[in-house]
């Protein structure tokens, strides 16, 4: 850009400004770089500013827990998810899914829960929630045999330690003791 959109000045500077402004009912501040016209003092924000903008909000929802429509329907767009693929994954029916975007119901809080941690997931590049919930809808059959260790890195190095003094070895609980503990 180099004219301001309001005033047409040529003017241009960059700034740090704060933004203010209201999400689904919730007041945000936010201080970013921005391009600041000197005469009319009308702010201009780039793409890259507005979408991280726009992830902190998603963020800030996914964090606070207690969602209204708006803000439900915010986390439900940040997974990638249409209304009936979320619904068919939370196993409600779709009408289920609108009624609590449109606000026509309170949304259930473990339903909530569970759309925040998808969204934090795809925040930092996993889908453990997503995958999990998709698992159980149509659960694998086991194999004859599941093997689960396939290589101990550094066991031989535990094994042999008795010989060397460098402290005391970790002692395994027994089971009977497991048991009393979680009891
Ligand atoms: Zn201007």
């Amino acid at each position: 850009m180099n004219r301001c959109v309001a005033c047409k000045n040529q003017g241009l500077e960059d700034a740090i400004v704060e933004e203010r402004f209201k999400v689904a009912g919730v007041a945000f501040a936010a201080e970013v770089p921005a391009t600041r016209c000197t005469q009319c003092g009308e702010t201009y924000l780039d793409c890259e500013t507005m979408a991280r903008l726009d992830r902190s909000v998603t963020s800030a929802f996914a964090n606070h827990g207690v969602l209204n429509a708006e803000s439900f329907r915010r986390l439900r767009r940040a997974t990638r998810l249409t209304p009936t693929e979320l619904a068919s994954i939370l196993d409600v029916r779709p009408d289920v899914v609108e009624a609590w975007e449109s606000g026509k119901e309170p949304i259930d809080r473990k339903t909530a829960a569970l759309l925040a941690i998808m969204v934090l997931d795809r925040f930092d590049g996993r889908t453990t929630a997503l995958d999990r919930l998709r698992a159980g809808m149509n659960p694998a059959p086991w194999p004859d045999v599941t093997r689960i260790l396939r290589q101990v890195v550094g066991f031989d190095a535990v094994e042999h330690s008795e010989d060397d003094e460098s402290g005391p070895r970790p002692v395994c609980p027994t089971e009977r003791e497991v048991e009393e503990r979680v009891a």
